[in-house]
């Protein structure tokens, strides 16, 4: 007997080849399959354009609940802010849209579609692929998120804006909190008017 070998081996293995590690992949939940796990992604992302007007509602009061914030958020500093605010923001907003970070958020324009979802990150309407069922001509499963995105506009109070020309993505932006951004922006967009009525 082989006094090297491990206590808990079982049969000895046959000589010859080494079996071949299995490859790493991402962890992957037993009974939930990658392509299970995409359809339920796409299925809360659909619910959440028929409900676009809700969310729409949402967002404005929403927005202004953190521009009331904005004198916190600026003692405590913007950049401090942009960790936790980034957490949060992307575990909502990627459960209910699928969102991707890119910091630049144009839901509300979109109605309540994440235009970063579509294959080709078109920002400005749909490619001439779509197909008759409304579907993607890259991703044959997934309804057109630009499709969709007509569809919730039309739910929306505010559905025109999907009429807005969008600029391009600026990648810099990428991974950081739109939230914080739109907060920011608003707070010195106020606090500018403020400064012309008082002169
Ligand atoms: S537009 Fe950008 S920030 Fe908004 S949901 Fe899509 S990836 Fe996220």
């Amino acid at each position: 007997m082989n006094d090297l070998a491990p206590k808990s081996a079982g049969a000895p293995q046959p000589a010859g080849k080494p079996k071949p590690k299995a490859p790493a992949t991402a962890y992957n939940p037993a009974g939930v399959s990658p392509s299970r796990r995409r359809r339920n992604k796409i299925a809360i992302r659909l619910w959440s354009v028929r409900n676009a007007r809700f969310f729409e509602w949402f967002y404005n009061h929403f927005a202004n609940v953190f521009l009331s914030l904005h004198p916190l958020i600026k003692r405590i500093g913007y950049q401090r802010a942009e960790a936790p605010v980034k957490f949060v923001e992307r575990g909502v907003k990627g459960f209910l849209f699928d969102c991707r970070m890119c910091g630049q958020c144009v839901l509300s324009s979109t109605g309540m579609s994440c235009p970063m979802n579509c294959p080709k990150q078109l920002r400005n309407g749909p490619c001439g692929g779509v197909r008759a069922n409304g579907n993607c001509e890259v991703e044959p499963d997934m309804p057109c998120v630009w499709v969709q995105a007509f569809q919730g506009s039309q739910r929306m109070k505010g559905g025109d804006r999907i009429m807005a020309v969008q600029k391009p993505v600026d990648q810099s932006w990428r991974e950081t909190s739109s939230w914080l951004r739109v907060t920011a922006q608003a707070a010195a967009a106020r606090d500018e008017a403020n400064a012309e009525t008082a002169r």
